[in-house]
């Protein structure tokens, strides 16, 4: 099982329909697209002397060229490692290091002046802006390699909030099982839809690629190569059928930029949302806004795109006794997974407790690349440890509570960031809001609220505190509020709780 089969059977079937655009300007059809795949993936083995199994790597700004290099490496049964391209060209190198990549694609202007990364030893490098690069796509030709289900196509390197990035082991199998979940849990996806790549193709915007490509449908890469609310109405207004994956950040964004300018919504027709916390407010208001093209999943790197989703049915469901509480949570477990809630021994909690979500099933990664102890304690007996806590409802609904490390304790009760962080959000002059525990000698911990407001209003504490009192236990209330211009975030977007703790810690 080869993932580059998909491409090859969508090029036999369908050569003429429209494969990849940018911005406004189509390139060409899936019978170019595997033509071109196919010669570079010839390129690979015979003129660089790659093997099967050889990593190569990608640092690339979003781009068409993106999709033809990573069919290639898997037609030539190479394994691909994308590397996000926000990533310091220190941080790419480190990757590029670990994999042991034989090669790399890069886009020059990401590689800075310093030679971080270009002074790697025997490590190949092609600007996929260059001629050089249009060579490698003139000619040849050679049968799509033979690849077993659990042969590696994607090392996938975490994020790395904490500590160095791991690289998840992802096979073929694993892919193809979540490009078969994007069907069964997500959306549909036809030869009139567009996939539009708005976030970085290296993590889950890059994933589903391949549903799209095995209906034959349009991939649109914006022009800029980066996330422009603007750009992306301009691109559905001229595509119609979109669907994209987006943070819960810029789902905000676009959200905003419609409700301000009155951009007309209708040629999105789906965002998947995930990677981080909807809050019950933002979500809310991104329906009445841009009405129904709403899906979420929940995943991770070492499962990728495919814990659970909640459905654009169950997130449009407002009559449902339970909406709310479903609007907050990350729906139910995805086709090809079994999900539990369990204790620190890896026991099944009841249902409506808070531990540890486990998962198994096919897109579980096989381990962490040269990393046998991280992996250990991630997978156990089959079951992968995901690191994030949750509860179940009854129905099978999964809501996430905080990651174990961000859960503060005061007084020996436990309170979880999130339900202070959604409390807040309810303030209508509030942007943005992250919650922490700082040390207190006779408490434990106490609670400490970060607050962007829109438009640099100013609110007062009192105000804060009423709304917290008027919904949530009285302990949980914020011992401080802290007004900030933004939130410190990672280059995926995420809150970097780990700065905030830190500032905390100062006096204001
Ligand atoms: P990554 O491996 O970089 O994609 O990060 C995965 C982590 O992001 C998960 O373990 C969760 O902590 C978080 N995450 C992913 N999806 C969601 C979601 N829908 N809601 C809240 N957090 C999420």
């Amino acid at each position: 099982m080869n993932l580059a089969n998909l491409l090859l059977r969508t090029a036999k079937i369908s050569p003429d329909r429209a494969a990849l655009a940018l911005g406004h300007s189509a390139l060409y059809g899936y019978g170019e697209l595997e033509r071109r795949v196919g010669a570079l993936a010839t390129q690979l083995r015979g003129r660089f002397g790659l093997e099967p199994g050889n990593r190569v790597a990608i640092f690339c700004r979003n781009c068409p060229q993106y999709v033809e290099i990573l069919y290639a490496i898997w037609h030539a049964g190479l394994v691909a490692v994308p590397i996000n391209n926000k990533l310091h060209p220190k941080e790419a190198r480190y990757i590029a290091e670990d994999s042991g990549a034989a090669m790399t694609f890069v886009s020059a202007d990401l590689l800075g002046d310093e030679g971080h990364l270009t002074g790697i030893e025997r490590m190949i490098f092609i600007d996929v802006e260059s001629a050089e690069y249009v060579g490698l796509l003139r000619e040849g030709w050679s049968p799509v390699a033979s690849r077993a289900p659990d042969d590696l196509a994607w090392l996938f390197y975490t994020s790395g909030t904490t500590g160095r990035p791991k690289g998840v082991m992802l096979s073929h199998n694993n892919l193809l099982a979540m490009t078969f979940c994007y069907f069964a849990d997500v959306d549909t996806a036809k030869s009139e839809d567009s996939i539009l790549y708005a976030a970085p193709m290296s993590h889950g915007a890059g994933m589903y690629m391949f549903a799209h490509a095995l209906v034959g449908a349009r991939h649109v890469v914006p022009e800029s190569g980066v996330f422009d609310p603007e750009e992306i109405f301009d691109l559905s207004g001229r595509y119609r059928n979109i669907s994209m994956f987006a943070a819960p950040t810029m789902v905000r964004r676009l959200v905003e930029r419609c409700a301000e300018s009155g951009c007309d919504p209708s040629g999105i027709k789906t965002i998947v949302y995930g990677g981080g916390p909807m809050y019950v407010e933002d979500i809310r208001c991104a329906l009445d806004v841009m009405g129904s093209r709403f899906v979420q999943i929940y995943g991770q790197g070492e499962c990728p795109m495919t814990i659970t989703a909640l459905s654009r049915f169950h997130i449009g469901n407002i009559n449902h006794e339970n909406y709310l509480q479903r609007l907050g949570s990350v729906g139910v477990a995805q086709t090809a997974v079994e999900v539990r809630v369990a204790d620190t021994d890896g026991r099944d909690l009841p249902i409506g407790e808070s531990g540890e979500i486990v998962v198994r099933g096919s897109p579980v990664m096989g381990g962490y690349w040269n990393n046998p102890d991280a992996t250990e304690k991630a997978v156990r007996d089959g079951w992968l440890f995901t690191g994030d806590m949750g509860c179940l409802d009854q129905d099978g609904f999964l809501t996430l509570k905080d990651r174990s490390k961000d859960i503060i304790i005061s007084g020996g009760s436990n309170i979880y960031p999130r339900e202070v962080e959604e409390v807040l959000l309810m303030h209508p002059a509030v942007a943005e809001v992250s919650v922490v525990g700082r040390t207190n000698p006779e408490w434990g911990e106490d609670v400490i609220a970060f607050v962007v407001t829109k438009d640099s209003a100013i609110v007062t504490a009192s105000e804060l505190d009423a709304l917290c009192l008027e919904h949530i236990a009285r302990f949980k209330r914020p011992k401080e509020y802290r007004l900030l211009p933004e939130l410190p975030k990672n280059n995926y977007g995420k809150v970097l709780k780990t700065v905030l703790r830190e500032e905390a810690k100062k006096h204001p």
